[in-house]
C-alpha cells in the first residue's frame, strides 16, 4: 500500500523545496518526492494523510543524546565546568533501580515529540537500547567506557565486549551498538586504544567527547584543574603535555567512524587534523554555551569539509531533547561567533539536523534527505498561526516555527511513531512515572 503526506511545504534537504508538495511511501521506503498532483498521479488508489500549511521535512537526527539523563535539566546550572561534572556525579548515585531506564524512555518519547527520528545516544548503563527500540526510533547506543590510568585495559575492553554481547539481542533492524569511551580526560590513551580496537573488530563507531572546556584542555596537557580536582575521587588523570584532538591523532585513534563531540576549543591546526582523518563531529552550542565553553568553529568546520551533526546532548546541559531549539541555537551561537548574518542560514542549519547529522554518523546513504530510495524518516512542523505565516521562505519558517508543540507527527521507517493529538496522555504517563527518580537526585527538600 501506498501512504502519501502531502503539505503546502516539502523541504526534501539537497534539493530545492517544493510548494505544495507531497512525499510517497512504500513499505518504509520513499519512492516518490515533488509536487503533489504529480505525486498522486502516479500512484493511484494511495491513501493520502493532507497537512495543509505545514513544512514537511526529513524526520531530524538528534547526534548525540544522553536519552538516560532526561530529568538531569537544570541540575548545577551556572557551576563552571568541573564543579557542574562533580555535581552531575555526585547526583546519579542517588537513582534506584528502573530509574534510568524510565527516564530513557521519557527521553525517546521526547525525542520523537521533537521530530527526531534518529538518534546517537551515549548510554551510561546501556539501558537506552531498550528504549530506542521500544519507541520505534532509529538510533546508534553508545555505551560509555571509563578507564584512567590505573585501569587494566584489556580488563576495560573485555567488560565493554561482554556489555556488548549482552545487549545485542534488544538490538533490532534499526537501532545498532557503539562504543563511547567517554572523553580523553577520563579514559587514558591504553584503554582508548583497547577500546578502539573492540570497536574495529566489531565495526562499530565510537563517540567521545572532546575539545569541550578549558578545563579539559588543562586536565588533558597537565592532569591539574578544576577537572582533576572534581574527579580525583574516582581517577587520576595523566599529564599527557598535549591538545585532546592531538592525543587522539597521535594515539591513530582520529579516524572515519570516530564521532567527536563539542569541538569548541580548536585552532586551524586540530581542525585540518579532523578533516584529514575522516572523523565527524557533533555541534552541542547549547550545552557549549550553557556550561561557559563557548561556540565552537562551527562555520570553519564545515569549510574544511568534516561532516557534522547537531546534537542536544543531555538535559544536564542543555536542560531538554528539543532539536528545534538546538537549530536555533546553532543559528545564533554561528552568528555570534563570527559576527555575519549569513554564517549560517536557515537552510544550512536544517541540513545540519538532518543530512549532516546522518553522515555524520555512517548513515547518509539511508536517512537525512526526502529523496526516493530512502528509508521513509519524516517529520512536519504545524505552520498555521506562527508568526512566519504565510509563509515566504519555507526554510526559515520551520527553524523558527519549529518545536514539540508544532510537530504533527514523526514517522520512522515508514511508520507513525508520533502523533499530534494522539500520544500526549502516553506521554504524560511516561513524565508522570519519571518524576519520582528526579525527585530522588534533587536531595532534600525545605
Ligand atoms: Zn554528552
Amino acid at each position: 500500500m501506498t501512504q502519501v503526506y502531502a503539505a503546502d511545504h516539502v523541504l526534501p534537504v539537497g534539493a530545492r523545496p517544493v510548494r505544495r508538495g507531497a512525499v510517497a511511501v512504500v513499505d518504509g521506503l520513499i519512492v516518490a518526492v515533488g509536487p503533489r498532483d504529480e505525486v498522486l498521479a502516479g500512484f493511484p488508489g494511495c491513501t493520502v494523510e493532507e497537512l495543509g500549511e505545514a513544512a514537511l521535512l526529513p524526520a531530524l537526527v538528534n547526534a548525540h543524546t544522553h536519552l538516560e539523563y532526561a530529568q538531569y535539566g537544570g541540575f548545577g546550572d551556572g557551576l563552571e565546568f568541573g564543579a557542574w561534572l562533580g555535581d552531575h556525579v555526585a547526583r546519579r548515585p542517588r537513582q534506584e533501580a528502573g530509574d534510568a531506564a524510565r527516564a530513557a524512555r521519557l527521553g525517546a518519547a521526547l525525542s520523537l515529540r521533537s521530530g527526531v527520528g534518529t538518534v546517537a545516544d551515549a548510554s551510561y548503563s546501556g539501558v537506552a537500547v531498550e528504549a530506542v527500540r521500544e519507541a520505534g526510533l532509529r538510533g546508534v547506543v553508545h555505551l560509555e567506557a571509563f578507564g584512567g590510568p590505573e585501569a587494566d585495559p584489556a580488563q576495560v575492553a573485555s567488560q565493554v565486549r561482554e556489555r556488548l554481547a549482552a545487549l545485542a539481542s534488544s538490538c533490532s533492524p534499526l537501532v545498532r551498538l557503539g562504543i563511547s569511551p567517554h572523553s580523553p580526560y577520563t579514559v587514558a590513551p591504553a584503554v582508548f586504544a583497547a577500546l578502539a580496537g573492540v570497536a574495529h573488530d566489531e565495526g562499530l563507531t565510537q563517540m567521545t567527547h572532546v575539545a569541550e572546556s578549558p578545563a579539559e584542555l588543562e586536565a588533558v596537557a597537565h592532569g591539574t584543574g578544576p577537572i582533576a580536582e572534581a574527579l580525583q575521587a574516582l581517577t587520576r588523570i595523566e599529564a599527557t603535555g598535549l591538545h585532546p584532538v592531538d592525543l587522539l591523532a597521535r594515539g591513530g585513534l582520529l579516524r572515519a567512524g570516530m564521532i567527536l563531540v563539542h569541538a569548541v576549543q580548536l585552532d586551524d591546526h586540530h581542525i585540518a587534523t579532523i578533516a584529514a582523518s575522516g572523523a565527524a563531529v557533533v555541534h552541542c552550542p547549547r550545552s557549549n554555551a550553557n556550561l561557559g565553553c563557548g561556540a565552537a568553529p562551527l562555520v570553519q568546520l564545515l569549510a574544511a569539509g568534516v561532516p557534522v551533526g547537531l546534537g542536544t546532548d543531555s538535559p544536564a546541559s542543555a536542560i531538554d531533547f528539543d532539536l528545534w531549539a538546538e537549530l536555533r541555537a546553532a543559528l545564533l551561537a554561528a552568528r555570534i561567533r563570527e559576527s555575519r548574518s549569513d554564517a549560517l542560514t536557515a537552510e544550512a542549519a536544517i541540513e545540519l539536523a538532518t543530512s549532516g547529522g546522518a553522515h555524520a554518523l555512517g548513515l547518509g546513504a539511508q536517512i537525512g534527505r526526502l529523496e526516493a530510495g530512502l528509508r521513509a524518516d519524516l517529520t512536519a512542523i504545524d505552520l498555521r498561526g506562527s508568526p512566519l505565516a504565510p509563509v515566504e521562505d519555507p526554510a526559515v519558517a520551520a527553524v523558527y516555527a519549529g518545536s514539540p508543540e508544532r510537530t504533527l507527527l514523526t514517522v520512522v521507517d515508514g511508520v507513525v511513531r508520533y502523533r499530534k493529538g494522539t500520544d500526549e496522555q502516553r506521554i504524560a504517563a511516561l513524565v508522570a512515572a519519571a518524576a519520582s527518580g528526579r525527585a530522588r537526585m534533587m536531595g532534600p527538600q525545605d
